[in-house]
């Protein structure tokens, strides 16, 4: 079995509870000390620079694709182990992606929703078959939950839409959860 990527989507920003920087942190640690590799959107701004430089100070392996146009914006984070750039944000996700064995979804806004609902709605056709992992800290993704529900209970949606991701509340319970579904997959 080779070394395993986990590709992590999380705010630009570090939002308003300092309990999501924590769960940022502690993740960022924790894939590194798994020897697992982070792939995320190679910004230095937010939660993902949180994550990227807890996992580079844990001694992880990084692998950082960023679209050309956020260079500025996002502060491109250029010293990881592997930085691409690409030119559309499609490219992006698609190489963020396809570089990896398992998605985190940490707290964030519309970019984190986005790449949430992509990796959900691939699942959901079948394309994948990778662990997603919800970080829910401190409840803050009870909404995006409580939405899928609604989804379904209104008809738009099977049930089975709810088993192509899990809900999980710490960072350690996420790294459980991957390392049961890694072993797994053999
Ligand atoms: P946010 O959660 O909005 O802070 O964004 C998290 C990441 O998603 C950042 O790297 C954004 O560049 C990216 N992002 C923002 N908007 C979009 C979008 N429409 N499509 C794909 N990614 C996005």
């Amino acid at each position: 079995m080779g070394a395993k990527s986990v590709c992590v989507y999380c705010g630009s920003r570090a939002g308003a509870n300092p309990a999501y920087l924590h769960a940022a942190e502690e993740l960022g640690t924790a894939l590194a000390r798994e020897g697992w590799r982070l792939v995320y959107g190679a910004g230095d701004v937010g939660l993902m620079g949180v994550v990227a430089r807890t996992a580079q100070a844990a001694g992880g392996e990084t692998f950082g694709v960023i679209p050309t146009h956020l260079m500025k914006l996002e502060v491109g984070k250029t010293d990881l182990t592997r930085f691409v750039i690409t030119e559309t944000m499609h490219e992006r996700k698609k190489v963020m992606f396809m570089n990896a064995d398992a998605v985190v979804v940490l707290p964030g806004g519309a970019g984190t929703l986005d790449e949430f609902f992509e990796v959900l709605t691939w699942a959901q056709l079948g394309l994948h078959g990778k662990p997603v992992l919800v970080l829910n800290v401190e409840g803050f993704w009870d909404p995006l939950t409580g939405l899928i529900d609604h989804v379904i209970a209104q008809g738009f949606a099977d049930q089975s839409l709810k088993s192509h991701f899990q809900s999980v509340e710490t960072p350690t319970k996420a790294v459980a959860q991957l390392r049961a579904a890694f072993a797994a997959e053999g």
